[in-house]
């Protein structure tokens, strides 16, 4: 449910992530001198933020972000997965919730970081299950009792904003928000440009021109989209196990137009659902 570490080499940074250098500014900003510095705000009497929710669909970074951001303020991460905790947990969610907060106070400067807040904290009005409704009470108790200053931030990510529990949003609690939206042709590009670093490309691709073509592509769905023309490339250039590895191996511009074909954007796949 939890990791728990020192960023190490192995995690993610946020030279990893394209198209969301305004994003990741904003929430430098808002977690940054909380964590670092919380003296300074205490001198000051500003009051920092507690939790930050990220809002987005499916795909778009934002755990690969707070993660990424974590590592590269050099504090600690705590992950919480919503689902999980309520899933393998529901007996003991609220338990098991406040034992990972104090956990993070422990090792503040700590980042907790909550995947999925909705199914932790759905509207109480329209939730049935008593203990639904307790764990929902459980995390607003939570988040009112640690001071602001004690090194300890919350990132929340949801795509469904209004199932929250309106009482999450007050002052105190998750009162900013960041947004992660689609990303654009130019955001698309820089993804695509950062998915494909470590990947020999021929000269023939055009990574403009594929950008252009992912309209609704999400990072996510441009990763599968460049881990996919690889393994075109592979299966071209290594027909059989036991084939020599070739002198020249790149991915060329028909393995992206061919992975292009296998690959639908996620928003497609989730409205096909739907119908
Ligand atoms: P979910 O809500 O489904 O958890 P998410 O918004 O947290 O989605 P991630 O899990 O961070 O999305 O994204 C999945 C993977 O897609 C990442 O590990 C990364 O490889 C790739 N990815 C997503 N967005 C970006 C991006 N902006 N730049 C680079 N890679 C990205």
């Amino acid at each position: 449910t939890a990791t728990h570490d020192r960023p190490s080499h192995g995690s993610p940074n946020l030279s990893q992530i394209g198209g969301l250098s305004e994003v990741i500014r904003e929430l430098r900003e808002l977690v940054e001198i909380p964590l670092k510095r919380p003296e300074l705000l205490e001198k000051l009497g500003l009051e920092p933020p507690r939790g930050v929710l990220l809002v987005g669909p499916p795909g778009t970074g934002k755990t690969l972000t707070a993660r990424s951001l974590a590592g590269e303020l050099g504090v600690n991460y705590i992950a919480i997965n919503g689902p999980e905790i309520v899933g393998k947990y529901y007996g003991e969610a609220e338990a098991r919730l406040r034992q990972l907060f104090e956990k993070a106070a422990r090792s503040a400067p700590c980042l907790i970081f909550i995947d999925e807040i909705d199914s932790l904290a759905p509207d109480r009005a329209k939730v049935e299950g008593e203990v639904e409704k307790r764990i929902v009470g459980q995390l607003l108790g939570l988040m009112d009792g640690f001071a602001p200053t004690e090194g300890v931030i919350v990132l929340a990510a949801t795509n469904r904003p209004n199932h929250l529990d309106p009482a999450l949003r007050r002052p105190g609690r998750f009162d900013r928000e960041v947004s992660f939206g689609v990303p654009d042709d130019r955001a698309r590009l820089e993804i695509l440009q950062i998915l494909t670093r470590s990947m020999p490309l021929a000269e023939s691709v055009d990574l403009e021109a594929i950008a252009a073509k992912c309209v609704g592509f999400v990072g996510a769905d441009l990763k599968a989209l460049s881990q996919k023309a690889a393994y075109f490339a592979l299966r071209r250039l290594v027909p059989e196990l036991d084939a020599p590895i070739p002198e020249q191996m790149t991915v060329t511009e028909e393995d992206f137009r061919q992975a292009l074909r296998a690959i639908e954007p996620s928003v497609l796949r989730s409205l096909a659902l739907e119908v």
